[in-house]
């Protein structure tokens, strides 16, 4: 159709951390509410995520796994109005085309789980019932197997690993009604609980930005002209030793946009009469109308109808925010 090819711009497996985002967001877009990922060599020799979202009919497995199989989006309309997290329906066919690939899931309705297997060469199997509990088990063997030019271009496995990690963190920043479990090498590393009232979310971003950035946060929560910003700003006593603790979620997902590092900037010189770029975990929510989501494939870009409307918003909230507590 002509949504699906406008939409398939360029769906691109990079690397094991692009096929870890793929099937967290189809986990989370299922309602999972509990996700598990094991990881092996860096992702690269395994990926497997075991959720209990709501599973797959037997009859649509195979669908699953074929181009353009989405049924999240049927018009333009939706794509504008949309809200879950993947929608051009080819994220499974293209991981089971570079990868070895078994899909087992049972509907929540169901009394029986089906799998089925696929790698690059062949034709899928036919879906074989199997003891599953309700929700979907992807596994991910062997990326690139098959294409060993694009193999080349991993980097180690514990590189590798870190992109994996720091996927799964943004994700688990994203998500607070979800729990997550991770290992590598049969290693626990991450294993979060659902995390509901304030004082669990702010133990869940301590665990993940550490406990310095929590000490050293301010709470945002602002709502005006149609539009919510929470979440926190580490404050000029928070050095950050890592460049990367700045977070920024636009109706739930990652964004990376210059106009927030530029309103957090403008704030904390206008209120601190510093010249720095703070750690910070913020959530905006707005009409998603107001947001094209759709600049980039890899969606870590978005474009805002009224950007300055934004821009003021997010430097008067953040103003307030700094203003409040450290007078
Ligand atoms: P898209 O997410 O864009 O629809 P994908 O290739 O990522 O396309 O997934 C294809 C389809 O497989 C999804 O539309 C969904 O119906 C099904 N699916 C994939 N993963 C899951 C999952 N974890 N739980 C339930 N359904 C899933
Ligand atoms: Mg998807």
């Amino acid at each position: 159709s002509l949504v699906a090819n406008q939409i398939a711009a360029g769906e691109v497996v990079e690397r094991p951390a692009s096929v870890v985002k793929e099937l967290l967001e189809n986990s989370l877009d299922a309602q999972a509410t509990q996700i598990e990922i094991e990881i092996e060599q860096g992702g690269i020799a395994l990926i497997r995520i075991r959720d209990n979202g709501f599973g797959i009919r037997k009859e649509e497995l195979l669908l699953a796994l074929s181009r353009h199989a989405t049924n999240k989006i049927s018009s333009l309309e939706d794509l504008e109005q949309l809200n879950s997290l993947g929608f051009r329906g080819e994220a499974l066919a293209s991981i089971a085309a570079i990868s070895r690939l078994t899909l087992n899931s049972r509907f929540h309705n169901q009394e029986m789980g089906y799998g089925i297997h696929l790698d690059g060469r062949e034709q899928p199997t036919i879906p074989e019932p199997i003891a599953h509990p309700i929700g979907t088990t992807l596994e991910v063997r062997d990326l690139f197997y098959n294409t060993p030019a694009r193999r080349r271009f991993l980097r180690t496995d514990k590189t590798e690993f870190g992109h994996v990690h720091e996927m799964i963190k943004r994700l688990a920043l994203s998500c607070f009604n979800v729990s997550f479990k991770l290992t590598h090498n049969h290693k626990t590393l991450m294993a979060l609980k659902i995390a509901q009232p304030e004082a669990d979310k702010l133990q869940r971003v301590g665990m993940l930005c550490g406990p310095e950035f929590i000490d050293h946060i301010l709470t945002v929560q602002a709502d005006c002209g149609g539009m919510q910003l929470s979440g926190w700003i580490t404050q000029p006593t928070y050095s950050r030793s890592q460049p990367d603790m700045q977070y920024f979620f636009v109706n739930g997902r990652i964004i990376r946009d210059k106009l927030l590092n530029h309103a957090v900037r403008q704030a904390y010189e206008d209120v601190l009469h510093l010249s720095r770029y703070p750690g910070y975990v913020l959530y905006l929510q707005l009409d998603p109308r107001e947001v094209d989501v759709n600049v980039h494939p890899t969606k870590n870009e978005v474009r805002f109808v009224q950007s300055s409307a934004v821009y003021q918003f997010l430097v008067h909230s953040l103003q307030n925010s700094l203003a409040n507590t450290c007078p």
